[in-house]
């Protein structure tokens, strides 16, 4: 009999998710009988007080783990019995395992950000990044930009605070000085090797671009975490003047990579799996 996994993930408005197709598939060219969940708050009409009801009934009915979205990734937390060390640095889970009766947190968001990136842009240059968005994903990113050797980064966020939160808590593990709150976009940019887009502009519910196309030129590279479209108004803008880019979907793939390996303990064909998502169109 082949061995089985039995996952799925938490959160709200989920219906549209490619988890589900992406581990699965790849768990069947694994051998594997893999099948992925979701319990979708939204659909179950309940609130993120549900987590720990949730939590002990896929626990109780056998599941290998979980994967966590929005709004439950801090949530979560409390109800956990250990964190690995980039979860508890990020303060943020979107992957629990079960195992021998314990529930253990990872976040594989930043490291999915991190080998998207490593892939896509493999030789630019790591100096002076700007980030626009600092919220939960932004964290993360922010997070996979310092481990990637990015000398600095300056944080813009419409909401400075949020900014300057999570540059405080780079700063703490990375050490003084390597992440800074910027205010304006264009003496921010204009230094710059490359920027990050971590806000929500760019979704079909969020049109538009974080900064003015006029900041862009050809020698900057431009990294991107919306993947809904994978072509954003940024990156197209950006590709029509010749920049380096790499799309979110990168991000959204190789998340799902290492999460599929803390799951079955089977490590995935990461091409595969990319080319899976591709292929499933934007
Ligand atoms: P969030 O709401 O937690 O954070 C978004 C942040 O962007 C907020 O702090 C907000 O103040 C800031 N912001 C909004 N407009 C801005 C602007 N014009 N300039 C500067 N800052 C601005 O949302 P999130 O969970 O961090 O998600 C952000 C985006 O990342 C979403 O579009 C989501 O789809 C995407 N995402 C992608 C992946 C992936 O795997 N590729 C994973 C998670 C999230």
């Amino acid at each position: 009999m082949r061995p089985t996994v039995l996952v799925g993930l938490i959160g709200t408005g989920i219906q549209a998710s490619r988890s589900p197709a992406l581990h699965m598939r790849e768990g069947e060219a694994q051998g594997l009988s893999y099948q992925y969940k979701l319990i979708d708050l939204t659909r179950l009409g309940l609130g993120v007080d549900a987590l720990p009801e949730l939590l002990t009934a896929a626990e109780r009915l056998g599941f290998d783990g979980l994967n966590i979205t929005h709004p439950c990734k801090q949530a979560v937390i409390p109800y956990l019995d250990a964190l690995s060390p980039d979860a508890r640095a990020l303060g943020a889970v979107n992957t629990v395992v079960f195992k021998d009766g314990k529930r253990t947190g990872h976040n594989t968001d930043w490291y999915g950000f991190a080998e998207g990136f490593r892939r896509a842009l493999p030789d630019v240059n790591r100096g002076h990044v700007v980030q626009f968005g600092a919220g939960g994903a932004g964290a993360a990113v922010a997070h996979a930009a310092l481990t990637l050797g990015m000398t600095q980064l300056t944080l813009i966020d419409v909401d400075p605070s949020r900014a300057a939160t999570v540059a405080a808590g780079l700063n703490e593990r990375f050490g003084p000085g390597r992440a800074v709150v910027g205010t304006d976009a264009a003496t921010a940019v204009a230094g710059a090797d490359g920027i990050i887009n971590a806000t929500p502009l760019g979704m079909d519910a969020h049109p538009g671009m974080a900064l003015p196309a006029s900041l862009l030129r050809p020698a900057l590279w431009v990294a991107e975490v919306v993947y809904f479209p994978l072509e954003t108004e940024l990156l197209r803008t950006a590709r029509a003047i010749g920049c380096r880019t790499a799309d979110g979907g990168g991000m959204a793939v190789f998340q799902a990579v290492e999460a599929f390996r803390l799951f079955s303990g089977v490590t995935p064909d990461a091409e595969r799996m990319r080319q899976h998502f591709a292929s499933m169109g934007a």
